[in-house]
């Protein structure tokens, strides 16, 4: 067999030795040597680390939304990212034209459907209930079954206005009689109170920013973490990081990793705006901000890729190993001083870089920018 890709001399975050051939856009091939022709040899002579292609589980990127938006491409293979998850710009009513723009690029782009027919086409989509249909949200379901993995509902003050809880209840009708698929819910000021939201959540939804800075968030005023908040936590709901122009919060994530209480996923919540001017700018960085939380970066690098494939159902993705689809991040780690800045404007100095190189989706490879 001529392998299309061949990647020589890697190694894994464990630093050991790693080499991978892919074949009409799958792995057919894992060991610490291949041999075998191939049409591209990527030689990463021993100075490159390589993951599965890292998974950011809640961006914006349907490019025609006035508020939060970007290009799949800016923040995907350009940041050695191969798989974006739009996290609910679209509704039932806008998702099939993002469907139709997304195919075009090169990054892999999956969708979490809003529950409100636009999605965000302003801050306050969840301020009418008129516009959370259960049956067209299941048409567009049913209608993109390879592009939809979960679903999307943002549970503040300014998306609810005066609805408080109820949007939830309604996404949890929709999430049951839809074969239980992930749903994520985003969490800010309240109303609604995160008791609120946190109590109505089973195993495996996912609550985004769950690391932010704002009073309705998981810590109380004696910095201890909120009693119901451990009720979740304990049950199985999934933290997720969604960093975001406003939520995430070094010293909300470092009291948790002290308590014990660790976020499942990282996300960034980029949009153009927080990409180009901060504090997100990118995946890679979010990284560096849990490894100076203190995480470590074996499981940071789990964190996107194993662990968010295994909550949004993404089977083919996550791993390096045969049988799954060939998307690889190729990264440097360099002992260097960068300012992180978290979204409250704290600061901390890192002295360890993330710099991915390139990007491999389906067995092509792209440098990243
Ligand atoms: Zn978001």
């Amino acid at each position: 067999m001529v392998y299309d890709l061949l990647v020589k001399n890697g190694k894994l975050i464990d630093e050991s030795q790693i080499e991978i051939a892919i074949k009409d856009g799958v792995i057919v091939a894992v060991d610490k040597t291949l041999e075998g022709a191939a049409v591209v040899v990527l030689d990463l002579s021993g100075e490159s680390y390589v993951s599965a292609g890292w998974i950011d589980g809640h961006v914006h990127c349907y490019e025609k939304m006035s508020l939060y938006y970007d290009f799949p491409d800016e923040i995907g293979i350009s940041k050695g990212v191969t798989t974006v998850i739009d996290a609910g710009s679209t509704g039932p009513k806008n998702i099939g034209d993002f469907y139709q723009s997304a195919k075009s690029v090169k990054t892999n782009v999956l969708a979490l459907i809003n529950i409100s027919e636009w999605g965000i086409v302003a801050q306050d989509e969840l301020a009418d209930l008129t516009k959370i249909n259960h049956d067209l949200v299941h048409q567009a379901l049913r209608q993109y079954p390879d592009f939809i993995v979960g679903l999307k509902a943002r549970m503040s003050k300014t998306v609810v206005g005066n609805n408080g809880i109820i949007p939830l209840e309604m996404a949890k009708e929709i999430q049951k009689d839809n074969g239980d698929l992930p749903l994520m819910v985003h969490i800010g000021s309240a109303p609604p109170e995160l008791s609120e939201i946190l109590s109505r959540l089973d195993r495996c939804d996912i609550v985004t920013h769950c690391f932010n800075g704002k009073e309705n968030g998981i810590l109380a005023s004696d910095d201890q973490i909120k009693t119901f908040v451990w009720d979740a936590y304990r049950k199985g709901v999934i933290f997720d990081i969604g960093h975001g122009t406003d939520s995430f919060n070094f010293h909300v994530a470092e009291v948790a990793l002290a308590a014990e209480m660790i976020a499942a996923t990282i996300s960034t919540d980029i949009y153009h705006r927080n990409r180009e001017d901060g504090p997100v700018h990118d995946l890679a960085t979010t990284i560096e901000k849990l490894l100076e939380v203190g995480y470590q970066l074996p499981d940071l690098i789990d964190k996107v890729t194993a662990k968010p494939a295994e909550f949004f159902r993404l089977t083919k993705k996550g791993h390096v190993a045969k049988g799954f689809d060939g998307d690889l991040t190729i990264f440097n780690i360099a002992k260097q001083d960068k300012i992180l800045t978290d979204s409250n404007g704290n600061q901390r100095v890192s002295h360890t870089r993330i710099i991915p190189q390139k990007a491999i989706v389906g067995g092509i490879v792209y440098d990243v920018k």
